[in-house]
């Protein structure tokens, strides 16, 4: 057990206080961490300094509430060490993918966090778990339902926290409409509709091979449509049909699907109705309940998420303050490792996309529905 944690149980064991872990997410100040005597705050080693890393998951540690960066992994330590140096991380922080399992002799580092190209989620999660770290990946999870139930095993083996990149279940207005739809604030939901798209460019990149990507336009961004779907309907589907349209002769598309579309069934009768496209800006999330409909436009941007309620016969816009979305994420992971709560974007979230994902890519071979027998809450 890390100082960190076992700091921190102590600290809720002898205040004798029964918070739920949902609660404290919000009461935990830094003033608090302080004052359990941790000199070891939850620290996270970023894998691959890319384009998400750099443009969005540094600048937010400056926000972060329960942790800090305290380390960096990537094939080419100069841009490690230039990185660092603008985020006060310090040389024994630093690591290649070479020298990566040496994070274990590290006990500033509690979590690692690994953007990296997707095939290599799983590799790096139960590299990370063996090291005694828990551990937050980027969406997907991995590229295959195999791959995720090797993660979830490793992390159970290391008793670990594993937490899924999915930045959108951190905010308040994707928070929002999961609430409407679970307090029935107009009445039961009877369709779902989510759309997540945009047009991909460079055809060299990793995003369009399927080595490195696992698949196109539905492992990338698809995903975001298809968990939106799951969390609103608060359910997991048990059937699932999709087509496809790809123009394989573009360069692009050698390889992987352009744009799917998908719908999914769920027991309690709710029906899903998703579109995922490399070929197309998408950016919509829309609940259909009874007595009046809801919807998120822009829906998944990183900022600038708009909700409009329609019912009554009026349109009404609603506001939530802005939340950097991978700050709170991460903030999320150091207070589930110090309270024992599991993250909600946990192992079986990734797993139940990337099963739903490979029902998606059966049906588009084959013509017909899929059933979804074995997912898991
Ligand atoms: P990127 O191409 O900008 O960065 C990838 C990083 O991986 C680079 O540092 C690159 O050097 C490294 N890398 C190591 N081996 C590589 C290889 N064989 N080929 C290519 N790069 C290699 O990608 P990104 O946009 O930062 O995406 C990284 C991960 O983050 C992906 O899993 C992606 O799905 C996810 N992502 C999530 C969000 C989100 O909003 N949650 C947004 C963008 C990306």
């Amino acid at each position: 057990m890390s100082d960190f944690l076992a700091t921190r149980r102590d600290f809720l064991k002898t205040a004798g206080t029964t918070l739920a872990a949902a609660t404290l997410t919000t009461q935990l100040t830094p003033s608090t961490l302080a004052a359990e005597g941790s000199d070891q705050p939850f620290g996270y080693a970023v894998v691959g300094i890319g384009g998400l890393t750099k443009n969005s998951i540094l600048p937010a540690f400056a926000g972060m509430k329960h942790a800090r960066l305290t380390g960096l992994v990537s094939g080419d330590l100069e841009k490690a060490r230039e990185t660092g140096a603008k985020y006060g991380v310090p040389e024994s922080g630093l690591y290649t993918y070479e020298t990566f399992d040496k994070i274990v002799e590290n006990p500033a580092i509690h979590a690692v966090y690994i953007v990296l190209p997707n095939s290599m989620h799983a590799e790096y999660t139960i590299r990370a778990f063996k090291a005694g770290k828990h551990v937050l990946v980027e969406k997907p999870m991995a590229i295959s339902a195999k791959e995720c139930e090797a993660m979830i095993a490793a992390g159970k083996e290391a008793n670990k926290l594993l937490s899924v990149g999915y930045r959108l279940r951190y905010e308040p207005y994707n928070r929002e409409m999961i609430r409407m739809v679970q307090e029935k604030e107009l009445g039961n939901a009877r369709v779902i509709l989510t759309e997540s798209g945009f047009n991909i460019g460079n055809p060299e990149q990793w995003r369009l091979s399927k080595e490195l990507a696992g698949g196109g336009s539905m492992m990338d961004i698809g995903i975001y449509a298809l968990n939106a779907a799951r969390y609103l309907a608060g359910e997991e589907p048990v059937e699932v049909v999709a087509f496809e349209t790809t123009d394989h002769s573009d360069p692009r598309f050698k390889d992987v699907e352009n744009t799917v579309t998908f719908q999914m069934r769920f027991p309690s009768g709710v029906l899903a109705s998703c579109v995922s496209s490399y070929g197309t800006p998408l950016n919509r999330y829309r609940v259909h309940a009874e007595r009046g409909s809801f919807e998120l436009e822009p829906a998944l941007s990183y900022g600038g998420i708009k909700m409009r309620v329609f019912a009554h016969g009026k349109t009404e816009p609603r506001e939530f303050p802005a939340v950097n979305h991978f700050g709170a994420m991460m903030d999320d992971l150091a207070v589930c490792a110090a309270t024992g709560k599991t993250p909600i974007t946990d192992g079986v979230d990734g797993l139940n996309d990337l099963r739903v994902i490979e029902a998606v890519y059966e049906s588009m071979k084959s013509g017909q529905p899929v059933k979804l027998a074995q997912a898991e809450k």
